[in-house]
């Protein structure tokens, strides 16, 4: 990291021209904010719970735990968790299906947890809990039609009353999208429950280019800046604006400096980060000017 960056990391971010950016960081597991610094960002805009799954699912209560942490740690700042985005690039040994001929356009991401609500309440009924010590918002990945919002939008208010029949003690949490499937991003207003959407770049871009993520010899066509992509997350920005609801990017592309520019003309005013790019994304955004 350069000086500027340095120096950046702990003002809050702005555009060369005096926009307010808000800059959240992705956390991949409590090692994530062990190291970082919370004085630095505006919130977490990605969880990736995956890490409680690697040796089967976590139960209820150390999910709760877990999270109730990340809540902590963030003192008051939103926390965006993602429920579990098994699948793909990560399957989850005993949760995802063996023998699919192309797993990254199979039973993942939210097709999954709706393919087993109990593995889904359960997760659902941990944040809940954990909206009960902060800021949480919920978000589900791998969304492709309203329909599946509309269900898993159920399944969180059946859970919140079950908590609450029980005397639990729980917050209310805004639920959100990821938009990383084209149809998604093609609709993005006509999800209408959506409270936030986040885009999910490394999806996107891979599902739109029809070229897998995890394939070198096609990497030449995975480019946050190819027009196509950039009319997607362009459309996604306007419906956010329609709607009067928060978009942001968490996917890689968010922390690239080359990228940052064409994501603000975009009209994103949020980005995700690891906590090691706040300072370099924080600079690249007051170098911009926006047209
Ligand atoms: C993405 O797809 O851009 C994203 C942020 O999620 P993941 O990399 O975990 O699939
Ligand atoms: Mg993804």
């Amino acid at each position: 990291e350069d000086a500027e960056s340095r120096r950046l990391e702990g003002e809050p971010a702005r555009t060369g021209d005096g926009t307010a950016i808000t800059v959240l960081v992705n956390v991949d597991g409590l090692a994530t904010i062990a190291d970082a610094d919370p004085d630095v960002c505006d919130g977490v805009g990605l969880t990736r719970t995956e890490f409680l799954f690697a040796d089967g699912p976590a139960d209820e209560d150390a999910q709760y735990e877990t999270y109730r942490r990340i809540v902590e740690w963030a003192d008051g700042r939103p926390v965006t968790i993602r429920t579990l985005d098994a699948g793909g690039d990560k399957p989850v040994p005993g949760i995802t299906p063996d023998g699919e001929t192309n797993p990254f356009l199979g039973l993942r991401g939210l097709r999954l947890s709706l393919a087993h609500p109990d593995l889904f309440r359960t997760q659902l009924r941990a944040l809940l809990r954990a909206a009960a010590h902060g800021p949480v918002k919920i978000m589900l990945p791998m969304v492709t039609v309203p329909e599946e919002l509309v269900q898993a939008r159920a399944l969180m208010d059946e859970a919140a009353e079950s908590l609450a029949k029980a005397g639990v003690p729980t917050g209310d949490a805004p639920l959100g999208i990821m938009v990383e499937t084209p149809a998604a991003a093609l609709e993005a207003a006509r999800f209408e429950a959506a409270e936030f959407y986040s885009i999910g770049t490394n999806d996107l871009i891979q599902y739109v280019t029809a070229a897998a993520r995890d394939t070198a010899s096609v990497a030449y066509l995975q480019d946050p800046l190819s027009p196509a992509v950039l009319r997607l997350i362009a459309e996604v920005a306007t419906a956010g604006r329609t709607r009067g609801v928060e978009v942001s990017v968490c996917g890689e592309a968010a922390s690239l400096p080359e990228v940052i520019p064409a994501l603000l003309d975009c009209g994103i005013r949020t980005l995700s980060v690891p906590p090691a790019a706040v300072g370099r994304t924080k600079r690249a955004i007051a170098a911009h000017r926006l047209g």
